[in-house]
C-alpha cells in the first residue's frame, strides 16, 4: 500500500513552474505518483485543501555542524520548513580536527556545549551525526580556514609545498568521506591567509576527489567587494569548480549600490558557461564575531597573540585608534548578541554605544574591554545593508536562499544568547514575505530558490523537486500565510504558516508539534 497520499494541495514542484492542484503520493522515502488519485488508498491520507505543497527548503548556508550532535532536531530550520541543511560554510567545518593546538582549541570551545571531541577525520564525524539521527538531511563542505589550520595552525605565511601537500590530503579525505566540495572564509583568520593559488590548489583538489565546488565568504565584502569577487571566478575557472558566492552582498554605506556591478559581472560569467551561483539572506544586518571591529594585523599569531596584544597599553591605545577611524559615529550599528561569561551574559541585547555609556567609557573602550574579557569570542549584527541591494541581488535567478545561521532549539544550550532573527525567518522570509508583500518574485520562484535551485548547485540528487522518483521531503503549507515573525527585538518568534513537514516520507512536524520522528539522513557526496 502507498505511504501518504497528499490530496488535492496546490502543488510547487519547486521548478519555479505556477502550481498545479494534483495529488501526490509517496511508498517509502519517495514520491511514487503525482496525478488524480481518487481510485488510490494509503496508510494516511492527508487532506490538502486550500494548501500548497512543496519540496522542503534546502538551506545552502548552514552553520550547525557540531551542534547536530546535541540538537539533532535542528528546530529553528525544521519550524521554517527546512528539510537539508549544508555546513561547514566560510572555511569553518567540524573536520578534520588532526593538528594537536587545533583540536586543544576546538575541544574547549565544545566543552562550552557538552559535546565531546571525539572524531578527527570528516568520516568519524559524519558517522556521529548519523548515529544522533538528524530531523533533517544534514551536508557539510570541508573548510579550507579548518584544512589550514590543521597544516599552519596560525602561521600568516604562504605554506611550504609540504604543508601544501598535506591539506590537499586532507580536502580530498574529507570529499571522499562525503563533503560536497570545499569553503572558504577569507575575512577569519587562519583561513583568510590562503594565497589565491593555496585557494584555486584545494579547489582542485576537491575536484579530482569529486566534488567540484567552491564555496566562498569573500575576501572583502565592502571596500574590495569587486576584487574579492574577481578572484573567486578566477579560482573557479583555474580549477575548473562551480562558485557559490556566500550571503552575497555589499558592506557599509559607501559601498551600497556595488551589487549591481558584482550582478553584472556574474551574469557575464554565467553567459560565458561558467557555474557561477550565490546565496543570500533577506535582512540589512549581518551577524559575525564582534572581532571583526580588530585591524587584521591586530589578530596575527591567534587569539592568545591578539589577546596579549590587547593587554598591553601601548598596542591596545594604536588598536583602538585603528577601530575609531572605521567605527567612529557607528557604534550604534553593532548589537551584541552573544557572550559566553556569566558575567557579561546581559550584555546581549545592548548597541556597542549603550555599553560604553553603561561602562562609563568611550565605545571604541568598552568594545575592546568586551573582547578581552570575553577572550574574542562575542557575536554581533552589524547594521550594514541596504534594502535595495538585498533586493537587486534577490532579484537575480542564480541566487539561492541561505540563513547563515546555526540551528538552534527555544531551551537548552543551543537557546543562549539572542540570535539573529534570520535563525528563525529565513525561509517564510525569503518565500513567504518576499513574494506576496514585497514582490521581488512570484511564489513558484521564491520557492525554486530554496529547493531545485540549491539541490542543483550542491549536487544533492533527487532532491528540491516534486517528481515521480525524488526522495519525499515535502512541506505542507498555507501560501496566503506563509511568513516570518522574527524580529531583532524577539528573534525566535516562530514563522507562521508551516503545516508540516515531511523528511524521507516521515512526518517530523506537524501543526507545530514534533511527532518524534528524526528521518533525516547525512546526505554524502557520491
Ligand atoms: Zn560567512
Amino acid at each position: 500500500m502507498l505511504s501518504t497520499i497528499f490530496r488535492g494541495a496546490r502543488v510547487y514542484d519547486g521548478s519555479g513552474r505556477p502550481p498545479q492542484v494534483v495529488d501526490v503520493a509517496t511508498y517509502g522515502d519517495r514520491v511514487v505518483l503525482i496525478g488524480r488519485l481518487d481510485e488510490q488508498d494509503a496508510r494516511e491520507i492527508v487532506d490538502c485543501t486550500g494548501l500548497a505543497l512543496a519540496p522542503g527548503f534546502i538551506d545552502v548556508h548552514g552553520h550547525t555542524d557540531e551542534l547536530w550532535l546535541i540538537e539533532p532536531r535542528v528546530e529553528s530550520k525544521l519550524r521554517q520548513g527546512v528539510t537539508t541543511e549544508i555546513g561547514g560554510n566560510c572555511g569553518l567545518s567540524a573536520a578534520p580536527l588532526v593538528h594537536d593546538v587545533l583540536r586543544r582549541q576546538r575541544a574547549e570551545r565544545l566543552k562550552d556545549y557538552g559535546i565531546e571531541l571525539s572524531w578527527s577525520s570528516m568520516d568519524e564525524f559524519l558517522t556521529l551525526v548519523e548515529r544522533e539521527r538528524p530531523a533533517i538531511n544534514v551536508a557539510t563542505l570541508v573548510g579550507l580556514g579548518t584544512t589550514r589550520a590543521n597544516v599552519a595552525g596560525d602561521d600568516p605565511r604562504p605554506l611550504e609545498r609540504e604543508q601544501s601537500a598535506t591539506q590537499e590530503r586532507l580536502v580530498r579525505e574529507a570529499v571522499e568521506a562525503g563533503a560536497l566540495g570545499v569553503s572558504s572564509g577569507l575575512i577569519y583568520p587562519p583561513g583568510s591567509y590562503a594565497t589565491t593559488e593555496e585557494l584555486s590548489a584545494m579547489a582542485q583538489a576537491a575536484a579530482s576527489a569529486g566534488a567540484p565546488l567552491y564555496a566562498t565568504h569573500l575576501r572583502s565584502e565592502s571596500d574590495a567587494l569587486e576584487e574579492a569577487v574577481d578572484e573567486a571566478l578566477r579560482i573557479g575557472r583555474t580549477a575548473g569548480v562551480t562558485v557559490q558566492l556566500s550571503h552575497h552582498k555589499a558592506w557599509g554605506k559607501r559601498n551600497w549600490g556595488r551589487v549591481h556591478r558584482t550582478l553584472a559581472v556574474i551574469d557575464a560569467a554565467r553567459d560565458a558557461g561558467e557555474p557561477v551561483f550565490a546565496d543570500a539572506y533577506p535582512y540589512l544586518g549581518a551577524w559575525t564575531e564582534l572581532a571583526q571591529i580588530l585591524p587584521p594585523s591586530s589578530r596575527i599569531g591567534g587569539v592568545e597573540a591578539t589577546l596579549e596584544r590587547l593587554r598591553d597599553p601601548a598596542q591596545r591605545a594604536g588598536i583602538a585608534l585603528a577601530v575609531e577611524l572605521v567605527w567612529q559615529g557607528r557604534w550604534h550599528e553593532i548589537l551584541i548578541t552573544d557572550v559566553a561569561s556569566a558575567r557579561n551574559e546581559e550584555l546581549a541585547g545592548q548597541r556597542i554605544g549603550e555599553l560604553g555609556r553603561s561602562w562609563g567609557v568611550k565605545p571604541v573602550a568598552a568594545a575592546l574591554q568586551l573582547l578581552l574579557e570575553e577572550r574574542l569570542t562575542p557575536a554581533a549584527i552589524f547594521f550594514e545593508m541596504t534594502q535595495s541591494d538585498v533586493d537587486a541581488v534577490f532579484s537575480a535567478r542564480f541566487v539561492a536562499v541561505g540563513s547563515d545561521a546555526s540551528g538552534r532549539a527555544l531551551r537548552g544550550v543551543t537557546a543562549r544568547g539572542l540570535p539573529h532573527p534570520r535563525a528563525f525567518g529565513t525561509f517564510p522570509r525569503a518565500v513567504g514575505r518576499y513574494s506576496r508583500r514585497r514582490r521581488i518574485y512570484d511564489l513558484a520562484e521564491g520557492v525554486r530558490r530554496a529547493t531545485s535551485l540549491p539541490a542543483a548547485i550542491f549536487g544533492l540528487r533527487d532532491r528540491g523537486l516534486i517528481e515521480r522518483g525524488t526522495f519525499a521531503d515535502l512541506l505542507l503549507f498555507d501560501e496566503e500565510a506563509l511568513i516570518d515573525r522574527a524580529t531583532y527585538e524577539e528573534p525566535t518568534l516562530l514563522p507562521e504558516g508551516i503545516r508540516a513537514v515531511y523528511v524521507n516520507g516521515v512526518c517530523v512536524l506537524r501543526d507545530g508539534a514534533f511527532t518524534g520522528e528524526r528521518s533525516g539522513r547525512v546526505l554524502r557526496h557520491t
